[in-house]
Formats: structure tokens, C-alpha cells, sequence
């Protein structure tokens, strides 16, 4: 689950890690309200979306005064922003954060991040931070320095130091970056999150080490021990139907192509939309029903992919072990009754109450492709689609 940039903020403020003043706001007046408070020549208004890239998208603006402030804060508000993160539907703006200007002397880049080949938190960093970090990372990754963390011990003060100075953060300040990273590292553990990263990390000019950015990832397994994480969730940042979907337990989440899957088990499901794209389709969605669902379980993942109108064909490729061939059936049978089928549908039963399931689906009257493996019904959805 992602949060916003100014509730991250507020989450490092609690772990004592420094941060410019700010305050959310959600229309002009508020902004104006909140820029009067912060009483600071500069003041900086910036669209509160779940992507980066905002600022080289125009959704961070500086504000000389408060007529400024309210033109910037109207201008954002309600705008469609495409950044490189968006993708090109892009993302409404609906709250703005507005915070003090920084005399910024240098930005550098901080993160922490689960690394899954070492099994351990990993701290990292690079003096080349800002607006065009991914590019540093592709064409100089020398210039991003890591230390892994050992979980029993802690990030370790000396590692800390030793980060600040590889960033080339200037000698007077390391500690107080030393005393930054500590507090990420601390409330990167505390709130389970997945990914934390601060781009930039600035230098000021008179002396402070600061986040600008904050951008908060979390491991969404954790989130039942975190309520107070769950409430920053923004339902306006989410698509629909993985809305929908969490609703009912299922792995659900959407992609660009035009291939409705159905699918029990993550491998299964994997594995699926590697065929489809072998064959040269684009899955419209990643779908794993899970064991032991239910017919309505399995109704309602179906209305989910047909709600989906960029789906121009479903296949339907389960392997009955615990999951039962009939249970699927009976599933498509009711979401397609309550909502049509408009689509082609290839399915590919095999295992548990197969003959059953096949039986079911063959009585129901629908239009029903039947494929004998994965690859047949890959193939077959693919042609279909077209
Ligand atoms: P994004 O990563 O989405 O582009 P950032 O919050 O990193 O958004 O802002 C982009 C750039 O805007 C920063 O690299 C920094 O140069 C500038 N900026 C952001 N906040 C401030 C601020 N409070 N004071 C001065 N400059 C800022
Ligand atoms: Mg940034």
C-alpha cells in the first residue's frame, strides 16, 4: 500500500527525522490558509498523487507570495498529471501539500529497500539524487552506494556515517545524516513498509540535512497490526476493481492488455500469462482465485474481469486440486447470467470434479471455447482476441 508524501512526512516527524513545515490542503483557501501559517517568503505547492515524477510534470510549484499560492493551488486542483510513473491516463489531483521553500544546496538520494537476493534491508544512497536518479541508476550505478543490513543488529551508526560520507555529504554534517538514516531505518521497521525512499535528501544552506520528498511503501501481509497505516489508505489512488477485489480476498491486479484471465494459484496464474504472451496476446489482468474459494468468491472475481472493458477475451485455466472444477463452473455460469458475456471465453479445466465442472459449463448454454492445455487455450484466446 502507498500513502502520500506529506503523510509520510508526518510518519517521519514522529521518528524524529527532519522534514520542512507543511500541511495538506484541498482547496485554494486552505492552501492560501496554510501558506499564511507557515509565514515564509518562499512557499511551495506541490499535487499530492501516488506517483513520482511530479516535478519535471509540473505538479510542484514555487510561490513567491499568496496570490501565488492560491493561482498555483487552483491551477493543480482537479488537473490530470502524466508523469513517467502515471502512465499516460495520468492522475487527478485532489490534494495539494504546501510547504516552506528550501534553500536547497544539494539533493541527494536516500532509500530503503527490501533486497530479496540478500534476504536484508538495504540502505542506499547517492549524491547524485533528484529529479534524475533512474538515470543514474541505468548509466553510472557506481554512483548509488548500499549497505545491507543485518536484521538482529540494526542499520549501525557507523554504516550510517560511512553512507554519508560515500554520498559526499560535506564533513560538518554527517552526523546529523547519520541521525536521519537511523530514524528511516527505525520507522522503515516499526511500520513494516516495503520501500521508504527520500528524493531528494537536501542539503540546505544553512546546514540542515532534510527530507524533500518522502515516498512510503508498505508490505500489505503487515497491515493488520498497523491500523493507523491502513487510515492514510486513499481510495482515489486505487483502480476499482483491485478495490473490489481485496474485498473479496483475491490476488487481483490489473494490466494493459486485452485478456481476461481466470486462474487458481500465483504459479498457475504466472505461468498463464507467460503463454498468452508467447503466443503474442497482453493479459488484462493478474487473477488468482486462491484454494479454497467459493462459487461467490469465484462470481465475483468473474464480474470483475467482465466490469473490465478493455477485455476483449477470458480465458479461464484452472488446475483443480483443492479448488474444485465444478465450484469454477458454477461460478462463471452465475457471474455471466448476472452480467452477460459479451467476450469470447476459452476454458481449460483440469482435475478435481472435472467432468463434473466441464458438465456444468457444457448444460449452461454459454458460448464456450474448450481447450485441452494451457498452450491449446492460450493459443486459441489469442486468435480469438485477434
Ligand atoms: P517528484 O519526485 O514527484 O518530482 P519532489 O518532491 O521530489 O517531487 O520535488 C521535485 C523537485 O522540486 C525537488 O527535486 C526539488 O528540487 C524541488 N522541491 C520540492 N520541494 C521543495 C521545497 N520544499 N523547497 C524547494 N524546492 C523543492
Ligand atoms: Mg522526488
Amino acid at each position: 500500500m502507498n500513502i502520500h508524501e506529506y503523510q509520510g512526512k508526518e510518519l517521519l516527524r514522529q521518528y524524529g527525522v527532519a522534514v520542512a513545515n507543511g500541511k495538506v490542503a484541498f482547496s485554494p483557501d486552505e492552501a492560501v490558509k496554510v501558506a499564511k501559517e507557515l509565514s515564509t517568503e518562499v512557499v511551495v505547492v506541490k499535487a499530492q498523487i501516488h506517483a513520482g515524477g511530479r516535478g519535471k510534470a509540473g505538479g510542484v510549484k514555487i510561490a513567491k507570495n499568496l496570490d501565488e499560492v492560491r493561482t498555483y493551488a487552483k491551477e493543480l486542483l482537479g488537473k490530470v498529471l502524466v508523469t513517467h510513473q502515471t502512465g499516460p491516463e495520468g492522475k487527478e489531483v485532489k490534494r495539494l501539500y504546501i510547504e516552506e521553500g528550501s534553500n536547497i544546496e544539494k539533493e541527494y538520494y536516500l532509500g530503503l529497500v527490501l533486497d530479496r537476493a540478500t534476504d536484508r534491508v538495504t540502505l542506499m544512497g547517492s549524491e547524485e539524487g533528484g529529479m534524475d536518479i533512474e538515470e543514474v541508476a541505468e548509466k553510472t550505478p557506481e554512483k548509488i552506494f548500499k549497505e545491507v543490513i543485518d536484521p538482529v543488529v540494526g542499520l549501525t551508526g557507523f554504516q550510517a556515517r560511512r553512507m554519508a560520507f560515500n554520498m559526499n555529504i560535506p564533513s560538518k554534517l554527517v552526523n546529523k545524516a547519520a541521525k536521519f538514516m537511523l530514524g528511516l531505518y527505525q520507522a522503515y521497521v516499526e511500520k513494516d513498509a516495503s520501500i521508504v525512499e527520500i528524493n531528494p535528501l537536501v542539503v540546505t544552506k544553512e546546514g540542515d540535512v532534510m527530507a524533500l520528498d518522502a515516498k512510503f511503501n508498505f508490505d500489505s501481509n503487515a497491515l493488520y497490526r498497523h491500523p493507523e497505516i491502513l487510515e492514510l489508505r486513499d481510495y482515489d489512488e486505487e483502480d476499482p476493481k483491485e478495490i473490489e477485489a481485496s474485498k473479496y480476498d483475491l490476488s487481483y491486479v490489473s494490466l494493459d492488455g486485452n485478456i481476461g484471465c481466470m486462474v487458481n494459484g500465483a504459479g498457475l496464474a504466472m505461468s498463464t500469462m507467460d503463454t498468452i504472451s508467447y503466443f503474442g496476446g497482453r493479459p488484462a489482468n493478474f487473477l488468482d482465485v486462491g484454494g479454497g474459494a467459493t462459487a461467490e468468491k469465484v462470481t465475483e472475481a468473474f464480474k470483475i474481469i467482465l466490469s473490465d472493458a478493455n477485455v476483449k477475451g477470458i480465458f479461464v485455466n484452472i488446475f483443480g486440486g483443492i479448488m474444485k472444477c465444478d465450484i469454477i463452473a458454477e461460478g462463471v455460469i452465475t457471474a455471466t447470467k448476472e452480467v452477460g458475456l459479451q467476450v469470447p471465453l476459452v476454458v481449460r479445466l483440469e482435475g478435481t470434479n472435472v467432468d463434473l465442472g466441464k458438465k456444468l459449463l457444457n448444460e449452461s448454454g454459454l458460448n464456450i471455447i474448450a481447450a485441452d492445455s494451457m498452450a491449446d487455450g492460450a493459443q486459441k484466446i489469442v486468435e480469438l482476441v485477434g
